[in-house]
C-alpha cells in the first residue's frame, strides 16, 4: 500500500482508543473541561451505565458560536498557544483532543450560550465527518454535551464493555475523585433518571468532611490525620489514615498533582516510605493528598489520558512528600480529624 494521509474520521478514531476506553473515560474529559470553563455545579446524567446516553451540563463560561465548530476540531484547544503555556499548565486540559475523539466514536451534541450571546446554538456532529450543523437552542448560561450510542461505529471497541452496573461504577469512580479535588463546585450524578450523589459545594471544614466522608467513608473521616505542610513552593494538603487503623486493604489512594488526580510510582513510594516503621508489608495506608508544585516543575504531557506526570526534580518531591506525612504521623501530632473539629 501507498503512503497516504488518514481520513480525519479515522485518525480521530485512532485518537480516540487512547482517551476513550469506556464511557467513564468520556464522563471525566467533559467534566474536566467544564470545571477548565470555571464551572460552579455540574450535572451529570447517565442512561444505561453510559453506553446510551451521557450528558453533562455546566454553568461555565460557555462557547461563542462561531467557536462551537472549532471546539469539535482535533488539536483545537484555548487552553494552550504556544511551547510557553504547554510548560506551565494549570489547566485540566490542553491536547485539543477529547471532543474531536468522543465525537469520532459517538453522536455528540454541543449546546452552549455564553454570559455575552443572547442565545444558545447547538452543534451536532455523528460519528464526525468533519461537517458540524448548527442550530439555535434553549440554554442557560454555560454548556450541554450529550453524547449517544458510545463506540456504536466502532464495534471492537463495544465489545469490550462491560455491564451496565460495571460501567456505572467506573463513572461513579471518576466523579468521586474530582468531587475530593474540587469541593468548591457542586456534582449531581444520575443514573436512568434516579439521582445517584449530589455532593453540595463544600465551603467551610465542616463541609469539607461531610464531602469526605461521603466519598471516603466517615470511619476514613475519623481515623485520618490531616496534612497541611509547606516548603519553598512544594505544598502538600490533604488526610492520611493513622498508622494504628491501617489496614490490608483500602480503596482510598487518592492523589492529585496541582488538582489532577494521579497514580505515581515515586508519589506512593515516599508515601509507603513514610508509613515503613509503622506499619507491616502486607498493611496498605489510606490517603487523600493534594500536592502543589510550580507547574514548571512537572510534566503532564507523559500520558495522552493525562494519568502520569514527571518531575523535573523528582528526589526533591520524593523527600518532601515523605517529611510531611512523616511529620504528620509523629505521634505528638497524631490527633483524628475528627477530634480537631471538636
Ligand atoms: P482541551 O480541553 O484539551 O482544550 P477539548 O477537545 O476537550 O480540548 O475541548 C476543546 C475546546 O472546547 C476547549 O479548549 C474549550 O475551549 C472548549 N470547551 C470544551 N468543553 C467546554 C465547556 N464545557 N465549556 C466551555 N468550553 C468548552
Ligand atoms: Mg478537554
Amino acid at each position: 500500500m501507498p503512503i497516504q494521509i488518514l481520513p480525519p474520521q479515522l485518525a480521530n478514531q485512532i485518537a480516540a482508543g487512547e482517551v476513550v476506553e469506556r464511557p467513564a473515560s468520556v464522563v471525566k474529559e467533559l467534566i474536566e473541561n467544564s470545571l477548565d470553563a470555571g464551572a460552579t455545579r455540574i450535572h451529570i446524567e447517565i442512561d444505561k451505565g453510559g453506553t446510551k446516553r451521557i450528558a453533562i451540563r455546566d454553568n461555565g463560561y460557555g462557547i461563542a458560536k462561531d467557536q462551537l465548530e472549532l471546539a469539535l476540531a482535533r488539536h483545537a484547544t484555548s487552553k494552550i498557544a504556544s511551547l510557553d503555556d504547554l510548560e506551565a499548565i494549570m489547566s485540566l486540559g490542553f491536547r485539543g483532543e477529547a471532543l474531536a475523539s468522543i465525537s469520532s466514536v459517538s453522536r455528540l451534541t454541543l449546546t452552549s450560550r455564553p454570559e455575552n450571546q443572547n442565545e444558545a446554538w447547538q452543534a451536532y456532529a455523528e460519528g464526525r465527518e468533519m461537517n458540524v450543523s448548527l442550530k439555535p437552542a434553549a440554554h442557560p448560561r454555560g454548556s450541554t454535551l450529550e453524547v449517544l450510542d458510545l463506540f456504536y461505529n466502532t464495534p471492537a471497541r463495544r465489545k469490550f464493555l462491560r455491564t451496565e452496573k460495571t460501567e456505572f461504577t467506573h463513572i461513579d469512580e471518576v466523579i468521586r475523585r474530582i468531587a475530593l479535588a474540587r469541593f468548591d463546585v457542586e456534582f449531581i450524578l444520575t443514573h436512568n433518571g434516579k439521582q445517584t450523589r449530589h455532593y453540595r459545594v463544600a465551603n467551610n471544614e465542616k463541609q469539607k468532611q461531610q464531602r469526605l466522608s461521603a466519598i471516603c467513608g466517615s470511619s476514613f473521616v475519623s481515623q485520618a490525620v490531616h496534612i497541611d505542610w509547606q516548603h519553598d513552593s512544594l505544598g502538600i494538603e490533604g488526610w492520611v489514615i493513622s498508622p494504628s487503623h491501617v489496614q490490608t486493604a483500602t480503596e482510598i489512594q487518592y492523589c492529585y498533582v496541582n488538582g489532577r488526580m494521579m497514580r505515581d510510582k515515586l508519589i506512593n513510594h515516599a508515601i509507603r516510605q513514610a508509613y515503613q516503621e509503622h506499619i507491616g508489608q502486607q498493611q496498605i495506608p489510606a490517603y487523600v493528598l493534594f500536592l502543589t508544585v510550580d507547574p514548571h516543575q512537572v510534566d503532564v504531557n507523559v500520558h495522552p489520558a493525562k494519568h502520569e506526570v514527571r518531575f523535573h526534580q523528582s528526589r526533591l518531591v520524593h523527600d518532601f512528600i515523605y517529611q510531611g506525612i512523616t511529620s504528620a504521623l509523629t505521634p505528638a501530632d497524631i490527633q483524628s480529624v475528627h477530634e480537631e473539629h471538636q
